[in-house]
């Protein structure tokens, strides 16, 4: 494949393999603690930068032409008697940037349509702004009257009545070239404007949003920035930075609310969410005025994307094809070269760890700067694509924008460093925003946003088994504690191998790989502890129903017909409990559903249900599954005591296997209280209790997963209200 036409990771794999061959890669891994001097050997090999240059210009084409430019107004001509107004916006855009400077003429006829399209999304201000730059080129005299009575327009919706009658005055002098017929139209239609009453279009419509989605913080930390007091920053050696509860912390207590320091919203989702802040879009929307591409909630957010934008606006589609490395790009743009370089002069800032005897504050450069790369710990070809990255993005850097106009190469190696330093703290430091969706009317499904920094919550080192749970609003993240934690204990964030989904073995190896650590928590550090899925999946001792792991290990053999039991210490019979779930396995009520024949089902699933339930450990997925089952069936014929039954043997199940504060309790809760609903009104005050104390506990849970705001929770919230009016009678 010619490189020009592989997409960026073929480029960076092809480079390494070359590289590896040509000794390029262990190069850059021996200069060590020296990325400025990477990116200088990188972008001073000129067979390295022919290549770079000429993927990025085949990627970000330019060309301008008067063809180009006609084409791309027409199409969105034809798009604007479609109504869909937002593409005409982004057609018409091309159309300004592709024609050339000298053809003033074409480029006034695109902005004045533009404008057309702005007018019609109820952006005033900005059809105001397209007005004024078509007059500005040479706008044809023929099409004034037309262009001046939508400024009129403009500027009655936005009350600016003195520069009304201003343009009222410029359209009386443009109607002169006019034919009667036609003058006495555009006459009447201003009347009609005119004598409209004042429509309050010009409200500020930056409304939140999630105003009334209120989040509980128990007293913010002034000097650990999106932390709670309850939290704080220590140090040791071995460990680097990591965060102590300095108090008693409650299961279900809020941890931390922290803003992004940056963020890039996944491509996936660049038309459905504001580009600055993530909000879906509101009715009313800003284009950037630039490249018509990307689109943000509000004015506000526009204006505070420009200090970055500026830089990359028109090359959203090459910085998509780098990965999570734009976002590394992205820190160093937002402060900008003169904060960047200011900060590398003083020698001070950049040895000092943020954070260890000094506040903490998530804006500054210096905590960005600090945060964990594992750079010096990468294997060459690891780094060597990191590097590679880091340079094409100074590259682009500086052949498609004015970032480094005044900068000294030296400046651009140094700022190149720090690109290179950023990229490789992502591969630690990103975390994907999430958002419930919704699937249907009851499921909802964790989809990723976008990926952002949150430097304060990045200090959490990793447990197999987490004190916390994270949660978003918006693109605020929300940290709540899912146990409660002692005063001094560490509190730990899950990166993602939890010990009850995955296998030590897998955890410690994609740990290393990924972060560069070997894990030391509680499920991790001894190997000679049964692994948490060989519990889950294993018998039950006959005596005291604690776990009978398989002695044969995976294989099962009747070498070892007996086995030692953990938890009272006798040897039980293995070989009697693997016959009795192979002869359950052999009970399959499938046939019988799918015949429709429910008796025959239940009977099946009776049988199968006994026997696992005295063979098989009580959190065994397949005892879970077949109760399950079971309880369906009863519930298909009404029988809800029966089915009650069943249900406590799956939650049980499913409690042990994925915790009592997990997502797959809380919907197993749901369902459970949804049989006890169906019995609380015949059955005893007990039943009752139970049922309101299971309600409050799957709230719980999807209030510290998913926030109050969750549309489970509301559910829950709702079925509570009606149970309690239900129960007063
Ligand atoms: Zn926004
Ligand atoms: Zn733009
Ligand atoms: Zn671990
Ligand atoms: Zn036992």
């Amino acid at each position: 494949m010619s490189r020009e036409l592989s997409n960026w990771q073929e480029l960076l794999d092809s480079f390494t393999e070359t590289g590896v061959r040509q000794g390029k890669v262990s190069k850059i891994h021996q200069t060590r603690n020296n990325n400025a001097e990477r990116i200088k050997i990188l972008l001073e090999d000129e067979e390295l930068r022919v290549v770079l240059l000429k993927w990025m210009n085949h990627q970000v084409k330019h060309q301008r032409s008067l063809e180009a430019a006609i084409c791309f107004r027409e199409t969105g001509n034809r798009q604007f008697s479609l109504k869909d107004y937002a593409t005409c916006i982004e057609l018409y855009s091309q159309s300004i940037l592709s024609c050339p400077v000298e053809n003033e003429v074409e480029c006034s006829l695109a902005h004045a349509n533009r404008s057309a399209a702005l007018f019609q999304l109820n952006l005033f201000e900005d059809c105001l702004h397209d007005i004024g730059m078509a007059l500005m080129k040479n706008y044809p005299n023929h099409l004034l009257p037309k262009i001046l009575t939508r400024k009129i327009k403009c500027l009655r919706k936005l009350g600016l009545m003195e520069d009304c009658q201003t343009t009222l005055e410029e359209l009386e002098a443009a109607l002169m070239h006019l034919q009667v017929s036609e003058k006495n139209k555009i006459k009447s239609d201003i009347k009609v404007v005119m004598m409209d009453h004042q429509d309050n279009e010009n409200i500020q419509d930056r409304d939140l949003g999630f105003g009334d989605r209120i989040i509980p913080f128990c007293g913010e930390n002034l000097s650990f920035k999106g932390a709670s007091a309850a939290l704080d920053i220590r140090h040791s050696m071995e460990k680097g930075r990591y965060v102590v509860a300095n108090r008693d912390i409650m299961a279900g207590e809020t941890l931390f609310v922290e803003q992004p320091n940056a963020l890039v919203v996944l491509s996936d989702f660049q038309t459905a969410r504001c580009h600055h802040c993530t909000r879906e879009m509101p009715l009313k929307r800003y284009p950037c005025l630039s490249c018509g591409k990307i689109w943000f909630c509000s004015n506000a957010c526009r204006q505070e994307s420009s200090c970055y934008h500026t830089f990359e606006c028109g090359l959203e589609s090459i910085l998509n094809s780098v990965g999570i490395a734009h976002l590394g790009a992205r820190i160093v743009v937002s402060y900008g070269l003169e904060t960047v370089l200011g900060f590398l002069k003083d020698a001070e800032s950049v040895k000092k760890v943020p954070g260890i005897e000094s506040t903490y504050d998530t804006k500054s450069y210096q905590v960005m700067f600090h945060l964990v790369s594992h750079t010096e710990r990468m294997a060459p070809d690891e780094l060597y694509q990191y590097a590679l990255t880091a340079a094409f993005l100074t590259l682009l850097l500086e052949q498609h924008t004015k970032f480094f106009q005044f900068a000294s190469q030296e400046a651009r190696y140094l700022v190149g460093g720090l690109i290179l330093v950023h990229v490789c703290q992502m591969v630690s430091n990103a975390h994907a925003i999430t958002e419930l969706c919704a699937l249907d009317e009851t499921n909802e499904r964790q989809e990723r946003i976008a990926t952002a920094i949150y430097p304060s919550a990045s200090l959490m080192n990793h447990s197999c088994d987490p004190t916390v749970i994270n949660s978003f609003q918006g693109s605020t993240l929300i940290v709540r504690a899912i146990r409660e934690v002692r005063q001094g204990e560490e509190v730990f964030n899950c990166y993602g191998p939890h010990y009850r989904r995955m296998r030590r073995t897998e955890r410690l190896e994609l740990l290393e790989s990924q972060y560069s650590f070997v894990c030391t928590c509680e499920h991790c550090r001894d190997a000679n502890t049964e692994d948490f899925q060989d519990v889950i999946y294993s018998f039950a001792c006959p005596s005291c129903s604690g776990s009978l792991v398989n002695p044969n290990g995976s294989q099962p053999s009747a070498q070892y017909q007996m086995t030692l039991c953990r938890s009272c210490r006798t040897h039980q019979s293995y070989f009697t409990q693997l016959k009795a779930d192979l002869e359950a396995v052999s009970l399959d009520a499938r046939e019988a559903m799918d015949q429709g024949d429910i008796m025959e089902a239940i009977k099946l699933l009776t049988k199968c249900v006994q026997l696992r339930n005295k063979a098989l450990f009580k959190g065994h997925p397949d005892l879970g599954k077949s109760a399950d089952k079971l309880a369906q069936c009863y519930a298909f014929i009404g029988k809800y005591e029966e089915c009650e039954k069943m249900l406590r043997i799956s939650l049980t199940a499913v409690e042990q296997r994925y915790g009592k504060y997990s997502i797959e309790m809380a919907n197993e809760l749901q369902k459970f209280t949804d049989v006890l609903m169906e019995l609380a009104s015949s059955k005893n005050q007990e039943l009752r209790d139970e049922l309101v104390r299971h309600l409050e506990e799957a709230m719980f849970i999807y209030r510290i997963h998913f926030g109050p705001w969750s549309h489970s929770y509301k559910e829950l919230q709702r079925k509570k209200v009606h149970l309690t009016s239900l129960l007063m009678k």
